[in-house]
């Protein structure tokens, strides 16, 4: 049993390095490809797709600001730009067609393992274990991580 490749989902928050140094060792492990994908959710979806304002000049700063982000944190962890991947979208239906398009069998993302009200709310690692036809691998983070 081995992962030929493995997609790695990163917010871009501080969280995104202990995820990414799972998907790391198990790429080393496995000798694995490993891709990064970053999501943008456009504003119309964030804020219900009902803004009277012409939000373009917003997005195109959000996606500047995204792009040398994802940059940045891909070159701290050796990724090269082939295998960086900005997506406008639904981060949990973007991460899954980001995974069918480089044929990755492993997806990790974070998982904050959360309680109440906000389980109930989902989070993106639910969004994404629904319907996969992949492995996910959910990492621990935050308060209840180790
Ligand atoms: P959340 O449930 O939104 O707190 O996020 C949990 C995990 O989902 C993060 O640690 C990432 O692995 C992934 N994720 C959340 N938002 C994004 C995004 N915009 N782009 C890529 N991955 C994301």
């Amino acid at each position: 049993m081995t992962y030929k490749c493995i997609l790695l989902a990163v917010d871009l928050t501080e969280e995104s390095r202990p995820i990414a140094r799972r998907a790391i060792a198990l790429a080393q492990a496995f000798e694995s490809e490993l891709h990064l994908v970053h999501v943008i959710e456009p504003l119309s979806l964030a804020y219900g797709g009902d803004v009277p304002m012409d939000l373009s000049s917003v997005q195109d700063q959000i996606h500047e600001q995204a792009k040398s982000h994802l940059a940045e944190f891909a070159n701290s962890i050796n990724v090269p730009p082939t295998h960086q991947h900005l997506i406008f979208g639904r981060p949990e239906s973007e991460i899954q067609r980001a995974a069918e398009a480089q044929d990755a069998d492993l997806i990790v993302v974070g998982s904050h393992g959360r309680h109440g009200l906000s389980l109930l709310l989902g989070s993106t690692a639910n969004g994404v274990l629904h319907g996969a036809k992949r492995d996910i691998l959910a990492v621990r983070v935050g308060a209840d991580s180790d």
